[in-house]
């Protein structure tokens, strides 16, 4: 009894190092799309520069381009066993990362993991895939990536609510959040490092993106409170500067007030033309990122989810 005790204390002890390299995804039968068509790569011009690929913790790292704040970015972590890429940084710019995180650490991408089916983040994951990597997106992303002809890469394996990958003895989890910026949403998570990559839908002193494209208000709010829940401090976002939890609390206050605010307008039989003038922002929001160009569009895009979602007295 105490031998077969030992036993089993002794393989608890060792299963983290043991933890064998996979994934308990769902294989995709990628030659159904084999010839599917695709439209010109919008991302595909001359590579972007700058663009840096930086220590955040430990093995984690941060692909980012583009001038200024970071245009577009995304989580990397290095294994021994190779690399796990969020988002593949667009054509333009893979080729890059693939080799750097060849020359830099020795090791190949194993693992690119989309975070949403938009262009502007998954373009280019043809690079790693040609290279070995395994492409992996929640299920519902095939779908737009299929119908809106988005040059990249057909999923190797996807997952429905939840994805557990497991390389170099690291484990990230990947998780389908509700419908908030698209519906194929995914958040990925390195328990490890307390980091969390939530792209798009995460924002760090800076504006939501026009008017918020592929919205969802309540999945959106969902979300931000299941991020809130998480024990991490580091938030990629996916653009400009990582955020934090503080961030988080401060954009999911915006964006319950400009709900609100917009549901009241609207309710008082304001025109479009009346109402984007009478909605207020706090001095905080006005100091964020982006203010200038975007508060009208945020509006819009909260007057046409408020205008789609209720029925007056009728
Ligand atoms: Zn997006």
């Amino acid at each position: 009894m105490k031998t077969r005790r030992f036993c089993l204390a002794l393989g608890l002890a060792l299963a983290p190092l043991c933890a064998r390299a996979g994934d308990n995804g769902i294989p995709v039968d990628r030659s159904k799309y084999a010839n599917r068509e695709v439209l010109p790569d919008m991302t595909a011009g001359p590579a972007s520069t700058p663009r840096s690929l930086v220590q955040i913790k430990g093995n984690l790292y941060r692909h980012t381009s583009g001038a200024g704040l970071a245009v577009h970015s995304g989580l990397v972590l290095i294994t021994s066993e190779g690399a796990i890429v969020i988002d593949p940084a667009m054509t333009c710019t893979a080729t890059w990362l693939r080799d750097e995180i060849k020359s830099r650490f020795h090791v190949s991408t194993k693992y690119v993991i989309y975070t949403h089916a938009h262009a502007d983040h998954i373009s280019g994951g043809q690079v790693f895939q040609e290279d070995g990597a395994t492409v992996v997106a929640n299920q519902r992303a095939i779908e737009p990536i299929v119908g809106e002809k988005i040059p990249t890469a057909i999923p190797d394996r996807v997952f429905d609510t939840d994805m557990v990958i497991t390389l170099g003895g690291e484990t990230v989890l990947l998780h389908r959040v509700a419908p908030s910026h698209s519906d194929s949403m995914i958040m990925i998570s390195f328990p490890k490092y307390k980091a969390l990559q939530c792209t798009d839908v995460g924002e760090s002193h800076t504006m939501p993106y026009n008017d918020f494209l592929d919205f969802y208000y309540d999945g959106w709010i969902e979300t931000l409170d299941w991020v809130l829940k998480q024990d991490v401090d580091v938030i990629d976002v996916g653009h400009y500067t990582p955020a934090t939890p503080k961030d988080i609390r401060a954009e999911r206050e915006y964006m319950v007030d400009l709900h609100q605010q917009v549901l009241d307008l609207v309710r008082k039989g304001q025109s479009w033309d009346q109402l984007y003038r009478n909605v207020h922002f706090s001095d905080e929001v006005r100091s964020w990122t982006a203010f200038d160009t975007m508060h009208t569009l945020n509006v819009l895009g909260m007057f046409r989810w408020v205008s789609n979602h209720r029925r007056g007295e009728w």
